[in-house]
């Protein structure tokens, strides 16, 4: 998806509600101004920062990177959103990323804005010195836009709870006296840190497809409370999964991505109790693995936190006692299973390779995995994609918990925090699976921005912004 893209379904679910005369029907004679306006405000961004930070290499040359932060828009709340180092990152991306943001805080009525912030660089490149180095230059350019009650970082791809403590020091170097433990969530426990913050994404990722099976499809035995066409038909595709359970036959899944989202998302799917799966394939980015008959992902979980990749060798398989065919990692979109978690990258089904991809529900723990065009011939073939911002909000959802405990100095259990993360993603996931296929509404992607945006529209109205 592209920042157009989503601008262009932000406008044509505008055009959708303002059709709609029941919502916010009191507006009356001045309808169409304030639709106009309400448009316009929702499709262009607040602020684009761009900097440059220079790091001083351990070899000596100086290096300059260019680093980016981009406020959406604050209707709901403070901006948040993360930090992304990564190669790929560009300012067009990271605005597509802010508004992302902006519509996922307002899907989950999170009391957020959007925004996002990027700095080109692999981490993967550079020595621990080096990114510590970054990271507090990035807090010393960008310090004026950010705070507790301003704009709210955490971390993204490439990042993590060591970069947020880093950068939470720099904070509270340059704005001393100050309230700072709030400017960034994500942090590590020792430091004020959520607990459950790290696996809290790849849980609420696979959340959101247990709770579309097991508790909504299974428990809707009668097609008749289904909307006609498309929506019986993905209603039955679900049915089907349910029914594979019971005849004693494993749900199949392969996940994209072996980071933060996806191996959790892969555990979670291998230790679930009330649907059976096998986890026939993962990737990174250096590998794929398969085995038919199921992957021991314990055992990959363990290979991955001590190296930080999937094993790549037959020797290093076999020390792990784990049997796998070593593949190419593109080779993992177009694997036959029921089921694939997409928790790498953007772009990764497109018009390009649409057609060629075989799983039935697609799962996005990532941000945009699918653009525009495969994600409405997936929803046109009858076959099921669970978007990012309903998907992976579970990150963020955390966050707000993290930031709400630095402001009282209270201590949440890791219970209370992923229960909470939880019941709130179940929450989320009744308004937009129960009216997307009992209303009938047009997508579930679209499902979820015209909540979103209803929200949005009614906070502008209710604040007199739309004159
Ligand atoms: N980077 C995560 C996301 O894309 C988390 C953002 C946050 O916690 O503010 O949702």
């Amino acid at each position: 998806m592209t920042v157009h893209d989503t601008q262009n379904l932000i406008e044509s679910i505008m055009e959708s509600l303002y059709k709609d005369e029941n919502f916010l029907e009191e507006i009356g004679a001045d309808r169409e101004r304030y639709f106009q306006s309400g448009t316009e405000i929702l499709t262009t961004t607040d602020k684009i920062i761009k900097s440059y930070i220079r790091v001083s290499r351990d070899n000596r040359e100086i290096e300059r990177i260019p680093a980016y932060r981009v406020q959406h828009n604050n209707i709901a709340g403070f901006y948040k959103g993360g930090i992304r180092f990564s190669d790929q990152v560009n300012e067009s991306e990271v605005e597509n990323l802010a508004i992302l943001m902006t519509l996922k805080n307002a899907l989950h009525e999170l009391p957020y804005g959007g925004a996002k912030g990027g700095v080109v660089v692999h981490p993967n490149n550079y020595s621990k010195r080096e990114l510590n180095m970054i990271a507090k230059k990035y807090v010393q350019r960008f310090a004026p836009d950010i705070g507790p009650t301003r704009d709210i970082p955490a971390p993204d791809m490439g990042t993590n709870e060591e970069t947020m403590d880093w950068m939470v020091g720099e904070f509270k170097t340059i704005h001393p006296g100050k309230n700072y433990m709030g400017a960034f969530t994500g942090k590590s426990v020792e430091n004020g840190g959520a607990q459950g913050r790290r696996e809290a994404t790849g849980r609420g990722v696979y959340h959101s497809y247990k709770w579309l099976v097991e508790d909504w499809a299974s428990q809707t035995p009668d097609k008749n409370d289904i909307a006609e066409g498309i929506h019986r038909q993905q209603w039955q595709l679900l049915r089907d999964l349910v029914d594979k359970n019971i005849r004693t036959e494993k749900i199949t899944v392969a996940v994209q991505g072996f980071g933060n989202v996806g191996s959790v998302a892969a555990l979670q799917a291998y230790e679930c109790e009330d649907l059976d799966h096998a986890i026939t394939a993962v990737s990174d980015h250096q590998v794929m693995l398969r085995n038919k008959a199921g992957l021991d992902i314990p055992a990959l979980v363990e290979y991955q936190t001590k190296y930080r990749t999937l094993p790549v060798t037959e020797e290093a398989l076999q020390k792990y006692g784990i049997e796998a065919e070593i593949l190419q990692p593109e080779d993992l979109l177009t694997e036959e299973v029921d089921v694939m978690f997409l928790a790498a990258v953007e772009d990764q089904i497109t018009d390009l390779n649409k057609e060629l991809v075989k799983a039935k529900v697609f799962v996005e723990g990532a941000n945009a995995p699918i653009d525009r065009a495969a994600d409405e011939y997936l929803h046109n073939d009858g076959r099921i994609v669970i978007p990012d911002i309903l998907a992976n909000a579970g990150g963020v959802m955390v966050s707000y918990i993290e930031w709400k405990q630095d402001r009282v100095t209270y201590l949440y259990t890791e219970e209370e925090v992923l229960n909470d993360m939880i019941n709130h993603m179940s929450e989320s996931c009744e308004k937009v699976f129960v009216s997307y296929f009992k209303e009938g509404l047009p997508g579930i992607r679209s499902t979820c921005y015209v909540h979103a945006l209803k929200r949005l529209f009614t906070l502008l109205y209710r604040h007199g912004k739309l004159f």
